[in-house]
């Protein structure tokens, strides 16, 4: 990279939640402005008054300090309200309308851009006749011929207008991306951009390169849907006489189907994800391999080691696939790193309310806890078990037929005898001890030479009523001593009628 210092943005506009992709691009330009101890920042672009979305600053900036995408200047979070900082702002585009107007107007001056009068019905029948004469879609240039009288009548009689880009109608804009190599776009495809619209709000494409050019922006780290405005944007930067920034367009998020990712999809909002108890570091880790990898084998990545590692020149330029499968992988790995006390914590958020109040002490979490991180992979998973009752026996004595209790061809005395045998075995284990590692270690010790099924079969029905279930051992470590012996006379006395 360049001696220049390194400033990346992310700008994102608020028409909705911040989702998954935007959070790659964010971090993507974070990690290579952090790579090279330069500044991250981040601009808020809602030109687009019809899309404004309430609450979709705060709702960007909450996902983005949740993940850990924490921007250095621009919009910030100071706590909790929105604060800009630095000394390029305002650093929110319906607050710089005068700065876009100073741009139109030079551009305007040296005919490099254009007042457009055309009717919403012109422009349609414009757009018909492209279409049925194959032509590309945009803009005629109609009003690009005007005399300079008839501009000057039309403004003064007040007509709608806009103000569009002249884009020249031969030669080519190329560009060297770093993600797609060379990228060259015939001029004459390229349509004369609205910049300034009726409203006096600039369109994205004006505002975006003046702005990058402002704060000093060094690399355009953004997705693929805007490589085709890429032009405009340069042949902008020309006519202003300015340095363009070095572009790189990430890959488009696919779903596993391989059909686009849709922003739309509830689902992909990133506080979703917090929600339903993914961790920033799975996520961001998930997030980080959207595109990118490493170039080995290793997929663990600290946010750290993303810093060291991370490099625009190993982003792929074909669609990456989202596969939520991954990302329970990832959150896994990410809990099982997790110290007990911390994962109880967590998952103590998770704990449905009427699950809760059958809890009636931690101690009885800090034996579950263990067994639901074997079990789930994110909290949200352990509201779906409990409502499907794969917890309740957990919780409630299990009621079942008494001969579910048999196996295979044990009669039912032996039966009685066997529960008898590990109902005193685990009688004389001290309360304290009465783990899974304890209980295993007592019963198999003592069924060494006798036949397991007939005991182990009795004694996990008893204790859960289920035929299938976790092994007898865990759940007895579970539920304690107390209830384990409960639930053992229980079935004996159940036989024994
Ligand atoms: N405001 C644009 C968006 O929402 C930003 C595009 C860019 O980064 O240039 O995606």
């Amino acid at each position: 990279m360049s001696d220049k210092k390194i400033v990346t943005r992310f700008a994102p506009s608020p028409t909705g939640f911040l989702h998954v992709g935007g959070l790659r691009t964010a971090l993507y330009a974070y990690l290579v402005a952090k790579k090279n101890n330069g500044t991250f920042l981040l601009r808020i672009e809602d030109t687009d008054r019809e899309r404004y979305v309430e609450g979709g600053v705060k709702n960007i900036l909450e996902s983005l300090y949740w993940a850990n995408v924490v921007p250095n200047e621009g919009v910030t979070l100071q706590s909790e309200s929105i604060a800009q900082i630095g000394s390029h702002g305002p650093y929110i585009q319906s607050e710089r309308l005068s700065i876009y107007k100073k741009y139109a107007d030079q551009l305007i001056a040296n005919k490099q851009a254009y007042y457009c009068f055309c009717t919403p019905e012109r422009l349609a029948q414009v757009r018909e006749e492209r279409q049925k004469n194959k032509l590309p879609p945009g803009y005629d240039g109609f009003c690009k011929n005007l005399t300079k009288e008839e501009v000057a009548q039309k403004l003064a009689e007040n007509q709608n207008h806009v103000v569009r880009l002249n884009m020249p109608d031969d030669g080519e804009t190329t560009w060297n991306d770093l993600i797609h190599g060379e990228v060259s776009f015939k001029n004459t495809d390229v349509d004369d951009q609205v910049l300034l619209k009726s409203d006096g709000y600039p369109t994205y494409h004006l505002a975006v390169v003046v702005d990058d050019h402002e704060m000093e922006i060094s690399h355009v780290v953004r997705g693929d849907e805007w490589i085709s405005s890429t032009p405009k944007h340069l042949q902008l930067y020309s006519y202003l006489g300015w340095t363009p920034p070095v572009f790189a367009h990430l890959p488009l998020l696919l779903n596993t189907d391989k059909s686009k990712l849709s922003k739309r999809q509830g689902d992909v909002a990133v506080l979703d994800y917090k929600e339903k108890g993914y961790l920033p570091e799975a996520l961001i880790n998930f997030v980080a391999f959207l595109g990118w990898n490493p170039g080995t084998p290793q997929e663990i990545f600290s946010f750290d080691e993303l810093v060291q590692t991370f490099n625009l020149n190993r982003v792929g330029k074909a669609g990456a696939v989202f596969n939520l499968e991954k990302l329970d992988w990832y959150n896994r790995e990410y809990l099982k790193k997790m110290s007990a006390d911390d994962f109880k914590n967590y998952i103590s958020a998770f704990i449905p309310e009427n699950m809760k109040e059958k809890i009636d002490n931690g101690k009885m979490l800090t034996r579950l806890a263990p067994i639901l991180l074997d079990r789930i992979s994110k909290g949200s998973d352990l509201v779906k078990m409990y409502d499907e009752g794969e917890l309740t026996y957990f919780f409630e004595t299990p009621k079942y037929l008494p001969e579910k209790l048999l196996w295979k061809t044990t009669p039912k005395d032996q039966t009685i005898l066997n529960l008898q045998g590990i109902y005193d075995l685990l009688s004389y284990s001290k309360d304290e001890d009465f783990d899974v590692d304890h209980v295993k270690e007592e019963i198999m010790e003592y069924l060494q030479d006798k036949e397991k099924g007939g005991t182990l079969h009795p004694m996990r029905l008893a204790l859960s009523g289920l035929d299938k279930s976790p092994d007898p051992f865990v759940i007895a470590g579970v539920l304690g001593k107390k209830e384990t012996l409960s639930r053992l006379k229980i079935a004996i006395d159940a036989l024994s009628k």
